[in-house]
């Protein structure tokens, strides 16, 4: 047999202005906390159409960042979508607030606003209303973020965007990270991501007192402002107002993030005509191919294929027969809630059977930038093949 090269699920895509832009910064005076990260925040925020950006090293610290910012504290409420990444929840949890999920829309998979409306009027009645809910916008698609925001208004919580896996995407025709409908957006620029930084993130507010704080909070919760120090004696001199950690961007990843940042709507172009393409070609089959909601102008980070309901045994046989034809398909989202320091929480599978039946169903096929037509007629064919050997189609 021959060998085939393996077609991951998603990767980055590195070129030689990236290599110069990183390698100019190794023989520069900074390699961290200098002009990149400054230069990195500003672009992304004229970007999106934010007043501030704050840089840190991670979306994971980002997420930390925001919910200190907002004051979440032990005995808080944080709402998030088990339909996510494990970090939408754990940020939550690092302030010792209590976390609890709302059900996902079962077409677009994002935090649905029905849900969420029933939740909260429970809630209230309760008295446990949350003080933030944290929607994740899925596979780069936005939530309903209007009917969200009127929910936040009506009942007092504030709202992070977790918009991981989003940077490029439009909400009514406006980018995602804006923060028309939220308190603070936030980014990830891990590899797998729409663009990278190596790891990094990227906190966007509309909110000078809400960008010094997550500014502060990632440098040890130190200050050098003259307005806020005590004395100043000297300019050796700074104070640690409050615990913070070092969630520092390095000039590395602000260099690297820099340059990929540039290249952003060529990257969201090319996701466009690969989705296409994928839908176009699977689309006689019985499978469910994800939805683009009307509002939405996706940054389509990840293709995800549901199994038909009653074949959702098969998916593990159609995952197994594709990564043995060299095809990185992934599962996106176990739901967060059945991981097992969540159960340990109390929660159980059973909670949020839409995300659930997701889960049992879905797969992701290989989406990135460098996905030439015949990888993706590769997925295509042994996708296909997959199906018929396992009952699917016949
Ligand atoms: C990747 C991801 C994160 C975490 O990003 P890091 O930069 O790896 O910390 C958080 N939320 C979602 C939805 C993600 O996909």
């Amino acid at each position: 047999m021959m060998a085939t090269e393996f077609i991951p699920y998603g990767r980055q895509t590195i070129d030689q202005a990236d290599i110069d832009a990183v390698t100019e910064v190794l023989t520069s005076s900074h390699l961290t906390q200098g002009p990149k990260v400054t230069a990195f925040e500003q672009a992304l925020a004229t970007k999106v159409h934010a007043r501030h950006a704050v840089a840190a090293n991670s979306a994971t610290s980002a997420l930390h960042l925001a919910c200190l910012a907002l004051g979440v504290q032990q005995g808080d409420w944080v709402w998030t979508s088990p339909n996510t990444f494990i970090a939408s929840a754990n940020c939550a949890r690092y302030c010792s607030a209590k976390v609890d999920f709302v059900d996902i829309d079962p077409v677009t998979y994002n935090l649905c606003p029905n849900a969420l409306a029933k939740k909260l009027t429970q809630a209230k009645l309760d008295n446990r209303l949350p003080k933030v809910v944290i929607p994740v916008h899925f596979a780069g698609q936005s939530c309903d973020m209007k009917a969200i925001h009127q929910l936040s208004l009506e009942y007092g919580f504030q709202i992070i965007e977790d918009a991981s896996h989003a940077i490029g995407g439009q909400y009514q025709g406006k980018p995602i990270g804006d923060c028309r409908y939220s308190d603070i957006c936030v980014f990830s620029f891990h590899p797998v991501k729409i663009i990278t930084s190596g790891e990094g993130g990227m906190a966007t507010t509309n909110s000078s007192e809400y960008a010094n704080h997550m500014r502060t909070h990632a440098q040890q919760g130190t200050t050098k402002d003259p307005e806020v120090l005590s004395q100043h004696p000297g300019d050796w001199y700074y104070e640690q107002h409050s615990l913070g950690f070092n969630y520092r961007m390095t000039e590395l990843q602000a260099a690297l993030g820099l340059s990929q940042l540039t290249k952003l709507d060529d990257f969201i172009a090319q996701r466009h005509a690969q989705f296409e393409y994928y839908s176009d070609k699977l689309k006689h089959l019985p499978i469910t191919l994800p939805q683009q909601d009307i509002d939405t102008h996706s940054a389509l980070h990840l293709y995800p294929i549901l199994l038909p309901k009653a074949h959702h045994n098969s998916r593990k046989a159609v995952f197994d027969a594709l990564r043995l034809a060299g095809i990185g398909t992934q599962v996106h989202y176990i739901p967060v809630h059945t991981q097992p320091y969540y159960q340990a929480l109390g929660f159980a599978w059973g909670d949020f059977p839409i995300a659930e039946s997701y889960y049992q169903r879905t797969l992701s096929l290989p989406l990135f930038y460098d996905l030439t037509q015949a990888q993706q007629d590769t997925v295509i064919k042994a996708l296909t093949q997959a199906l018929q050997d396992h009952g699917v189609i016949n």
